[in-house]
């Protein structure tokens, strides 16, 4: 049996990035490890990290890395040393792709490859600035620039529809900010060692599948 592909997968808020981690799930038969569900599980059932955790989200302070990245190495150990997965949302800064980088290596699996996807700011607020949630069945849409939203209803269900406050322009900015002041330097670390991939991402779900399934391949 070959030994499943071990990846990172980094990409702006808006780029697709849970899509695409979905479709390399069930496409390559990984473990899709997110930072963000993790986190969620630990704290809904209460285990003991996701009570330290709590300590600190409490207080209104930032969980500290040496918390995160336990949470998340918990899991990544988990998986038989011959089975892959994709990160996503982990890691976040230098030091915890440090940490994860010397975990992975004294246990003789490194990172195979970082898949970045690159998406254009314009695109970006495109796609999010025009994402509206249903009031009620919270499904998503998608709303054309300039078109009016005051009488737009749910094509599910009918009821009213609402911008998030994460999603007004202003917002996305800053989410694309934090995320490029964030990454650029893990970046850099991943393109020394050799493993990172860019991802041209301003086209299709299937198209930007595609992309990274032939770059995965040679
Ligand atoms: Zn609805």
């Amino acid at each position: 049996m070959t030994k499943g592909l071990r990846l990172v997968l980094f990409g702006p808020p808006g780029a697709g990035k849970g899509t695409q981690a979905q479709l390399l799930r069930e496409r390559l038969n990984l473990t899709h490890i997110s930072s963000g569900d993790l986190f969620r599980h630990h704290l809904g059932l209460g285990t003991p990290l996701g009570l330290r955790a709590k300590e600190y989200m409490n207080r209104g302070d930032l969980v500290p890395d040496e918390v995160t990245i336990d949470i998340i190495l918990e899991k990544v150990m988990s998986i038989p040393s011959d089975g892959g997965f994709i990160l996503d949302g982990f890691p976040r800064n230098p030091n915890q792709a440090d940490v994860l980088d010397k975990k992975l290596a004294a246990d003789s699996r490194d990172l195979d490859v970082v898949v970045h996807l690159k998406v254009s700011e314009s695109e970006l607020l495109n796609r999010l600035g025009g994402r509206y949630i249903c009031r009620d069945c919270q499904s998503p849409h998608s709303i054309g620039e300039g078109e009016d939203t005051t009488d737009k209803k749910c094509d599910r269900c009918g009821a009213g529809l609402y911008q998030r406050d994460d999603d007004a322009p202003a917002a996305v900015m800053k989410r694309i900010e934090v995320y490029n002041e964030e990454t650029t330097p893990l970046l850099g670390f991943y393109q020394q060692r050799g493993v990172l991939v860019e991802i041209p991402g301003d086209h299709s779900v299937d198209r930007v599948n595609k992309l990274i399934m032939t770059a995965l391949n040679s």
